[in-house]
């Protein structure tokens, strides 16, 4: 008897299973997208942000014109913990540049994240020290970063007594955040630093000009760095020996690029400063450097990143603790002055530093706000007397002029820059304003006695050519491109050389 009514339970309960089966079947995007999107409004007024967030994802997926459904999904990601696939979603919504009220959200949120970050992190450079914007850095959890230190014959001990030091440097001032430790064989080793004479390498490409240390690493299957390999040369380029502080200053640098410094910056108070001009100026005109806040902030924020370049795997498959850096650095269309008032804003905050001060002229001029960035360099300018600084300054108002198309004011800086620091991209710049002034006389002399001591060097190449093809004389131009191509093949590839090829093949 129980038994019997058992099954006719399971009976009428089959006919409903079927009947609602069949009816969704036929019903099924409406009925599941409704019933899925009531649940996901339930998830958020429970503030359940991150099941909310999931559903409204998959369901944009459908129906991406569906603006309340985006608006939603962005009020739940806005209210998440920012971790990465966050942040990413977040920058993806931010650079719609539609208009949407999600955009503008998105863009806030952003916005917010990174002025806590960059407040965080305090003074840093990353921004300039990106790997082709990508980070590149070895794993966080790794205990010790091993390195192999060689030297031949010729090395002078304290060579490698420095770098040991160095070493010692890095881990003290970062408070042990990054630590080191020496091994005698290169192949546990992930640093090496190698000093050697000039003759007898061949890891320093010949043709390369002078240049005091090189940093390489090795990456395999893409994203894997197996090592950094530091070639630093025995002796200078007049051929002696590095004093003491020189060699530190270089190592301290070098070691810099294989912690994944992989750029320069403009300031000569950090030690990843490098002159715009002179392969020698490091260490000639830094051997008082030493590690500075800036460069610890540098570090500390570079191991806070998601890396794209890392040995360890863990951290490049699972991202979620770390930044995501174009939520950083990218421009956001919606609010275009972004940078700039970043840069106001930490120039207000620490209104002695110049390096914010240049960031901000950066900034502006990377906004089209040319005359804006003119004069606060021009400001700057008053507030300095380093040498470095002015050529740099005098250099970038020239060329801001030159994007205004006031070559009269480009002409008095480039020369400033020319009687500040004598080198060949400050007479480059200088043959060029007197190009576009239309001087083509004073320009092909000023071009000629750059390529007479630098043959290769590309930017005089052009502009002579230029000056040849505004007087007419193609063959003459063709000339000039052809001998550049010969003794630069790679310049070919090049943008600045793609409206010069036609007069190549000619
Ligand atoms: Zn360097």
């Amino acid at each position: 008897m129980k038994k019997n009514k058992n099954s006719k339970i399971l009976v009428l309960f089959l006919i409903l299973i079927v009947t609602v089966g069949f009816y969704a079947y036929l019903h099924r995007s409406e009925l599941t997208e409704k019933s899925l999107l009531l649940y996901a409004d339930i998830n958020l007024k429970h503030k359940n942000y991150e099941n909310a967030y999931k559903i409204y994802n998959s369901l944009s997926q459908y129906s991406s014109k569906d603006t309340e459904i985006k608006d939603k999904m962005t009020i739940c990601l806005c209210k998440m913990p920012m971790i990465y696939s966050v942040q990413k979603k977040l920058l993806e919504i931010a650079q719609t540049d539609d208009g949407s009220n999600a955009e503008k959200m998105a863009t806030s949120r952003i916005l917010k994240f990174r002025n806590k970050i960059l407040k965080k992190y305090g003074d840093n450079y990353v921004k300039e020290i990106l790997f082709n914007n990508l980070v590149l850095r070895w794993g966080t959890e790794s205990k010790n970063i091993n390195y192999y230190l060689s030297g031949d014959k010729e090395t002078p001990e304290y060579y490698l007594k420095i770098a040991k030091d160095v070493f010692a440097d890095w881990q003290r001032e970062s408070d042990e955040f990054l630590t080191f430790k020496q091994v005698n064989n290169e192949a546990g080793a992930k640093i090496i630093i190698k000093f050697h004479g000039n003759a007898d390498t061949s890891e320093i490409p010949v043709n390369t000009e002078y240049q005091a240390g090189v940093t390489k690493p090795l990456i395999e299957k893409e994203n894997l760095l197996k090592q950094m390999r530091i070639d630093i040369l025995n002796k200078t380029h007049e051929n002696e020996f590095f004093t003491k502080e020189q060699i530190k200053t270089l190592i301290t640098h070098e070691i810099g690029h294989a912690l994944g410094f992989c750029g320069h910056t403009k300031d000569n108070a950090t030690i990843m400063y490098y002159s715009l001009d002179n392969d020698y100026d490091l260490y000639q005109n830094r051997i008082d450097t030493s590690l500075t806040s800036a460069d610890i902030n540098t570090l500390k924020l570079l191991y806070a990143l998601a890396p794209d370049v890392c040995d360890n795997i863990k951290e490049l498959e699972e991202k979620e603790k770390f930044i995501y850096h174009k939520v950083l650095f990218d421009a956001l269309d919606d609010n275009k002055n972004a940078a700039v008032e970043e840069a106001m804003e930490l120039v207000k905050v620490n209104p002695g530093s110049i390096a914010h001060s240049l960031a901000l002229a950066d900034a502006y001029t990377a906004d089209g706000k040319y005359k804006e960035s003119i004069n606060l360099m021009i400001l700057l300018t008053n507030h300095t007397t380093d040498k470095k600084l002015l050529n740099v300054l005098y250099y970038n108002i020239a060329n801001n002029y030159i994007l205004i198309k006031d070559f009269e004011n480009a002409l008095g800086y480039a020369e400033k820059a020319v009687s500040t620091n004598n080198t060949v991209d400050n007479r480059c710049l200088l043959a060029y304003v007197k190009l576009l002034n239309g001087d083509l006389e004073d320009a092909e002399i000023g071009f000629k006695r750059i390529l007479s001591r630098h043959p290769s060097n590309v930017n005089a190449s052009l502009g002579l050519a230029d000056v040849f093809i505004k007087k007419k004389q193609y063959l003459e131009a063709r000339k000039i491109l052809k001998q550049l191509v010969k003794l630069r093949p790679d310049v070919v590839n090049d943008k600045v050389f793609a409206p010069y090829k036609m007069y190549v093949i000619i």
